[in-house]
């Protein structure tokens, strides 16, 4: 995986980054990857630009024709504005960046329309969505329910937008912690000890012998340390494990990508401003 390093301007040093995948579950929308010789700063900034400058899609006007409910129309509005709505960045633009000048166009804005009028619970799968690519991630959250008689008809207005704006347009979960440099001594190599303390199974005592088995599971916890004398345990200081959980509407490699793409031209602009 490629990642954001720039070339200086003539004489300076090209900063390489090491990536490294160790985990991609697909079903929880998670990746996990090492980062290695880089800085907190760095990372941190990554966080930063996922979490901020990545768009995704969601709710932002409703139009209610009929609201019987026991919510207001605002309770509800602010409901379906959380609602995670799968994004095909490829397709729409942000509003502000649309040809239309945010005015509102196919280009940028996703209508859905809702239509309930018998008792029980409204889903957000009852959202009927005029992009099949773009409709609600989970179809099982509840929105509302509907006692005899009542009934919800709204139309519904999606664009894309940053988390820097709203959380609502925030595509997902971000962390990172430091790579744990994990040192055993001769002495602690016979401590059966650490292997039973250790809450996340780094390590596994067998033939009178600890191993280190699970490297990228420690959470620095230490309680390894405490058990056994023999054991350091330290945060690198240049080595990273970053987490990526997405909420759905991208996938955690299209954060990746848009991420990067989005700081590079925070980097232009700036290089621009600074000449
Ligand atoms: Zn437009």
């Amino acid at each position: 995986m490629e990642a954001a390093g720039r070339k200086e301007e003539e004489g300076g040093e090209e900063y390489k980054m090491k990536i490294e995948t160790i985990n991609q579950d697909k079903e929880k929308n998670r990746i996990q990857f090492i980062v290695k010789d880089s800085s907190a700063y760095f990372v941190n900034t990554l966080r930063r630009v996922f979490m901020e400058e990545v768009p995704v899609m969601a709710i932002e006007d409703v139009e209610f024709r009929d609201n019987s409910s026991a919510l207001y129309d605002e309770m509800i509005a602010l409901r379906l504005g959380l609602l995670p709505i799968t994004t095909d960045l490829k397709s729409y633009n942000i509003p502000e960046e649309c040809t239309c000048k945010g005015k509102g166009c196919s280009k940028c804005t996703l209508k859905l329309i809702l239509s309930v009028k018998k008792s029980g619970i409204v889903y957000a799968k009852d959202l009927k969505s005029k992009d099949p690519k773009c409709k609600p991630v989970f179809p099982d959250t509840p929105i509302v329910k509907l006692l005899k008689g009542q009934s919800l008809e709204l139309e519904a207005t999606a664009v894309l937008g940053k988390g820097k704006e709203h959380a609502k347009w925030n595509p997902g979960l971000f962390f990172y912690q430091q790579y744990p440099n994990i040192e055993i001594s001769k002495e602690g190599e016979q401590c059966e000890e650490a292997a039973i303390k250790c809450p996340v199974d780094v390590y596994q005592f067998k033939d009178g012998r600890l191993n280190i088995v699970n490297q990228n599971n420690c959470h620095l916890c230490q309680a390894c340390t405490e058990a056994c004398s023999g054991i350091k345990v330290k945060g690198s200081d240049k080595d990273f494990i970053f987490t990526i959980e997405s909420w759905g509407q991208l996938e955690p490699k299209d954060i990746v990508k848009t991420g990067v793409e989005e700081f590079n031209k925070k980097l232009d602009e700036f290089t621009k401003l600074l000449k």
